[in-house]
């Protein structure tokens, strides 16, 4: 059967630079868990979600059902769902929604910088970010 996933939209992001670092290993496995099922043969449907999701479910952070970092990780989710003009609630095939998420935000520079210009993981990102664009010159 194919559950949908529920997803905080910038956890998009988040997926699509996570190379096994985190807030913990319980945190680090269930995210290579969860990147391996949305990237699987079958095809995953996803549903952009407005609070705590299966990524969330494993981290420390996570304090009575939210988080502890709420008014950072919302504002993250709101201007991810600006810069793709997409709103909560809404449905994609995982590629449909990666596709979205790099064209409107991974293919522009500086636009993934200024979502989540204060997070804790920023360097990682911005690591890959410089190793891809020296590639392609
Ligand atoms: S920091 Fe907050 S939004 Fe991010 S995974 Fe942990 S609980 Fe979820």
């Amino acid at each position: 059967m194919n559950e949908p996933v529920l997803l905080r939209p910038h956890h998009a992001l988040c997926l699509h630079y996570f190379i096994g670092k985190g807030y913990g290993c319980g945190f680090v496995e269930n995210m290579f868990h969860i990147k391996r099922f949305l990237c699987g043969r079958s095809l995953r449907t996803v549903v952009l979600h407005n609070g705590a999701d299966c990524i969330c479910a494993a981290c420390p952070n996570r304090r009575n059902g939210g988080c502890m970092s709420s008014e950072k990780v919302a504002r993250y989710d709101r201007e991810c769902l600006k810069a793709c003009g997409l709103a909560f609630g809404q449905a994609f095939p995982w590629p449909e929604l990666c596709r979205r998420v790099r064209k409107a935000i991974l293919e522009k520079p500086g636009v993934r910088a200024g979502i989540c210009f204060d997070c804790l993981w920023k360097t990682l990102c911005q690591q890959q970010d410089v190793e891809k664009s020296v590639e392609n010159v």
